[in-house]
């Protein structure tokens, strides 16, 4: 490393230029040793001009050649550093080629294999962070990530009734499969599009990307009597209390809208649940 470090301070910013101070280091020693030797023995530079001229312009032509094609044979190294820079700018994914065995091709091949890898690892990391290992449905986290702060669309709040009861009388994994079969009867009810996500506990949360309440509606109904007619424990039906509110437009506020969605969800409770109720556009106001 030191004798790199040591051109490191001639040359910051280039490796080729190291490379090429070596090789013309390495070059012209014996170079102007014979062209001394030769002009000593001859009579001077004066009278061996000639021999000068030609020593010196093909001196500059292989000095041109020789910094041309060490940037050429330097080229996978630049494209290992393009790589890099890419994906760890922008996370894209630029293949080099794998076909070549010496340094510099092992180094290629492996960086293709450290990318893809860290690449795969972080797309797994993020996946789970943003998945409800229970259902396989979105979390809050991934619902967020998903429909952002400012979508404009329809949200539908969704509260299994007396889901406590279920587990205290049948036990917390019923519970949990009860929980896997109506997130698979929610996702059933939704279209391609829609964003179906667990907000946590026995809540479900859905965001329609269309802002219109009479379909939102529609949605949540044909939701909730599917979920009625789908899912029993021991003969009895599983229910739950549905909430719809919209975004106001051009500009959504989603919590705002999801806040709605569950006072919504309050009143259907308090009207008997196994219903759906929309949201008043008042905060806080829930009317069928
Ligand atoms: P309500 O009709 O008023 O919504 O009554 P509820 O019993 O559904 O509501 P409450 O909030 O009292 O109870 C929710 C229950 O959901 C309590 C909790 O044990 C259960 N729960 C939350 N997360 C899970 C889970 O991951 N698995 C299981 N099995 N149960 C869960
Ligand atoms: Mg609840
Ligand atoms: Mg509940």
């Amino acid at each position: 490393m030191k004798t790199y470090a040591g051109l490191a301070r001639l040359f910051p910013n280039s490796f080729p230029a190291k490379v090429f101070l070596i090789a013309f280091i390495g070059t012209h020693i014996p170079l102007i040793a014979t062209v001394y030797f030769l002009l000593a023995e001859r009579g001077g530079v004066m009278a061996n001009l000639e021999i000068c001229i030609v020593m010196l312009v093909a001196t500059l032509v292989g000095t041109t050649a020789t910094l041309f094609g060490l940037r050429a044979i330097l080229k996978p190294l630049f494209l290992v550093r393009d790589a890099m820079e890419a994906f760890e700018a922008r996370r894209e994914r630029q293949a080099l080629p794998e076909d070549f065995n010496d340094e510099i091709g092992k180094i290629m091949a492996m960086t293709n294999r450290l990318i893809g890898d860290v690449d795969l690892d972080l797309r797994r990391r993020k996946s789970a962070a943003n998945t409800d290992p229970l259902t396989g449905l979105l979390n809050r986290r991934g619902f967020d990530q998903s429909v952002g702060p400012a979508a404009v669309g329809a949200i539908i709040y969704v509260d299994l009734d007396h889901f406590k009861s279920v587990n205290d009388r049948f036990g917390h994994d019923v519970g949990d499969t009860v929980l896997r079969q109506a997130a698979q009867v929610l996702a059933g009810a939704v279209r391609t599009g829609d964003v179906l996500s667990r907000f946590g506990g026995e809540e479900f949360v859905i965001f329609l990307p269309e802002g219109d309440l009479t379909a939102a509606k529609a949605v949540a109904e044909r939701a909730r009597a599917a979920l009625a007619s789908k899912v029993h424990i021991e003969g009895v039906a599983v229910t739950g209390s549905f909430g719809v509110a919209i975004t106001p437009t051009p500009a959504g506020d989603i919590s705002e809208t999801i806040r709605q969605a569950d006072a919504a969800v309050y009143a259907a409770k308090g009207q008997g649940r196994n219903r759906v109720l929309t949201a008043a556009r008042a905060a806080g106001q829930a009317a069928s």
